[in-house]
């Protein structure tokens, strides 16, 4: 197969720094089409990932899966896009289209594993694939998505993951006008959370550590913030919301939050990945019937949906604007909870 090299942002172990290395992506087949990536955000997914928190990186890791661009190349059998139009890649490049989860239009829960934009297993070239932190990428039209014309290109490229990953909770758990939501954790998934849930008319909710965000969410939409570690106002909250979007990208408490829950509610769990040490009180699910629940991303024609929704209510990421070269400043940022509320990468420096 034909190839020809990029350049790229990544990381050779768990311990160093990203720096600019050469890739190779494939030369567009009939259904793929090549975009030159002008933005890219980063996700808490990127951080984890090029760290090997979740185990099975693998290296050279190019993170990146909130990608948005122009397309210069297409292959001969694309009925979709044309060169020069906007495309969007999300968290997906590819997914066996057979199983039962694809024929639904799941394929993030595809049974024969779908592919991811980065660390995914390549079905193309050998090894794994690589994401956004790039010039270039290559992708199968099925997985592109369409960009509203109207929004801000730079601040629709969190729509992508962060978007689509609070969207789907919110659209399975049937979110509409009245639904009492609450959020936690105020970073990029949350604050997408916030204005989705207000654009489908939900009264919303923040849980957050972080006082000095509390005039930031009241002006993203929310209707009130709790202080996770104010027990009074944990209290005043008790058995309110029916859905729970909980971000927190690392273990936590889930009980304080079980009890705020409505009889049915759901907490849904999109961030941390792995074994809660604290346990979980059963009597709260029991005696009310709620659940704990996770969720992943969303699927492509979901991804579609929730984008041309954006675009009706005019609803972007707040983001703050990097240049390649300051990803690993960015991260420890990250780690800090100190994001208002994306970094988005400007890929023109990276032809610096
Ligand atoms: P982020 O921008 O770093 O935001 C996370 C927020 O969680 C922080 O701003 C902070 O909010 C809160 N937080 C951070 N550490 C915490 C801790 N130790 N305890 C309690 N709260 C804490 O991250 P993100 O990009 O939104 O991603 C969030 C998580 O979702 C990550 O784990 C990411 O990998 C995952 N993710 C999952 C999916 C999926 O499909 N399920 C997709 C994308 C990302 P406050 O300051 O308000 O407390
Ligand atoms: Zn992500």
């Amino acid at each position: 197969m034909k190839t020809f090299n990029v350049k790229a942002y990544g990381t050779e172990s768990k311990d160093a720094d990203l720096k600019e290395m050469q890739i190779e992506r494939r030369e567009a087949t009939p259904k793929d089409i090549e975009i030159e990536i002008l933005y890219c955000g980063v996700c808490h997914s990127d951080l984890h990932t090029a760290r090997n928190d979740w185990g099975g990186t693998k290296y050279p890791s190019v993170p990146g899966h909130e990608i948005v661009g122009k397309i210069t190349k297409i292959g001969e059998e694309v009925t979709k896009f044309k060169v020069g139009d906007l495309a969007g890649v999300g968290c997906m490049v590819d997914s066996c289209k057979e199983c039962e989860s694809c024929a639904q239009d799941l394929e993030q829960y595809c049974m024969n594993g779908s592919t991811g934009t980065y660390n995914g297993i390549d079905k193309h070239l050998e090894g794994h694939t690589f994401g956004g932190y790039s010039e270039k990428v290559v992708v199968n039209e099925d997985f592109c998505l369409k960009i509203p014309e109207n929004l801000d290109l730079q601040a629709v490229a969190p729509l992508l993951c962060a978007g689509i990953t609070t969207w789907s909770p919110l659209k399975h758990w049937n979110v509409k006008e009245g639904s009492k939501v609450a959020v936690v954790g105020l970073g990029g998934l949350g604050h997408m959370a916030i204005k989705l849930a207000k654009g489908l008319g939900a009264e919303v909710t923040l849980f957050s550590r972080s006082p000095d965000k509390i005039q930031d969410a009241l002006d993203l939409g929310a209707d009130a913030v709790v202080i996770s570690n104010y027990e009074n106002e944990m209290e005043a909250v008790h058995g309110r919301f029916d859905l729970i979007i909980d971000t927190v990208p690392y273990d936590h408490d889930l009980n304080p939050y079980m009890s705020t829950l409505n009889i049915n509610g759901t907490l849904v769990l999109v961030g941390f990945i792995g074994k809660m040490d604290e346990g979980l009180f059963t009597p709260p699910m029991i005696l009310g019937r709620r659940s704990v629940a996770g969720s992943v991303i969303g699927g492509i024609k979901e991804t579609q949906e929730m984008l041309d929704f954006c675009g009706e209510h005019n609803i972007v990421s707040e983001i703050e604007m990097i240049k390649m070269q300051d990803i690993n400043a960015a991260y420890e940022r990250m780690l800090k909870s100190d994001v208002r509320y994306r970094f988005v990468i400007d890929m023109q420096s990276l032809k610096n």
